[in-house]
């Protein structure tokens, strides 16, 4: 017991360090950007302007990087609120309103519970959730599909928040690697979208389960604690 106690202090240790160098790079990283697009506005030379271009989106790239890094090592510090579930879902489907259009994918919304549902939490952080939930549905239909992201009250006084593709799925044997933190199958990937999300629902007393089906789709299901029971009339 002392041992996990001297083990959880060490992470939390390694943690804070690790946000505080991500936090360290963001500044020169602005710097360097700002500089690379004030250049790229100037440069005639295609080499060069291709040279520039790479460093640009290089730069992107560390940027996203870093901040993930920072929301996964980030100590906590974050106030729970009372939220409406519905209202998360909706607020985050918003933001990929034009993103899902341009990639041909429709997203479909199940919610048959009317009366509002309230969960103890970070709003954003489970928004962000979602937003990863979402991002790789789109991702794994690079032809378009359909997502559906359904909701509904569980015996045990949860919600369960379903996110359904029609995308490429997942091999049995990789499933297992989901949420390693830098496991990813994509090229430009960062393996770091699951790792985060399944933090964030472990700290709101959450659940998350993927299933899929290899070149059928994947389903991705959240429980969370419901705060207040849910009338029945
Ligand atoms: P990233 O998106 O940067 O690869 P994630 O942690 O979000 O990192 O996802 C890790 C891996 O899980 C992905 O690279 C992909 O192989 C797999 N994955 C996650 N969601 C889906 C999905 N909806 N359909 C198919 N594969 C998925
Ligand atoms: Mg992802």
């Amino acid at each position: 017991n002392d041992e996990l106690i001297r083990n959880l202090d060490r992470l939390s240790i390694i943690g804070q360090l690790a946000a505080g160098v991500a936090h360290e790079i963001r500044n020169p990283l602005t710097a360097l950007k700002g500089f690379s697009k004030l250049m790229q506005s100037t440069l005639m030379d295609t080499d060069q302007l291709r040279y520039i271009k790479i460093i640009i989106d290089e730069l992107d790239r560390i940027e996203l990087i870093v901040n993930e890094f920072m929301s996964l090592a980030k100590p906590q510090a974050v106030e729970f609120e009372e939220a409406n579930i519905q209202d998360l879902i909706k607020g985050t489907l918003t933001v990929f309103e034009t993103q899902a259009l341009l990639h041909n994918v429709t997203i479909e919304t199940i919610i048959t519970h009317q009366e509002p549902l309230i969960i103890f939490s970070q709003p954003n952080q489970i928004k962000q959730v979602f937003m990863n939930f979402i991002k790789n549905a789109i991702e794994a239909m690079s032809f378009g599909g359909n997502i559906i992201v359904s909701l509904r009250v569980m015996k045990n006084d949860t919600v369960e928040v379903c996110f359904s593709d029609n995308g490429v799925g997942i091999p049995q044997e990789r499933l297992k690697h989901l949420g390693t933190p830098f496991y990813t199958t994509k090229e430009k990937g960062i393996g770091l979208g699951l790792t985060i999300s399944n933090k964030i629902i472990k700290e709101h007393g959450g659940e998350m389960i993927i299933e899929s089906i290899p070149n059928h789709g994947t389903t991705v299901k959240v429980t969370l604690p419901l705060l207040i029971k849910s009338v029945c009339i």
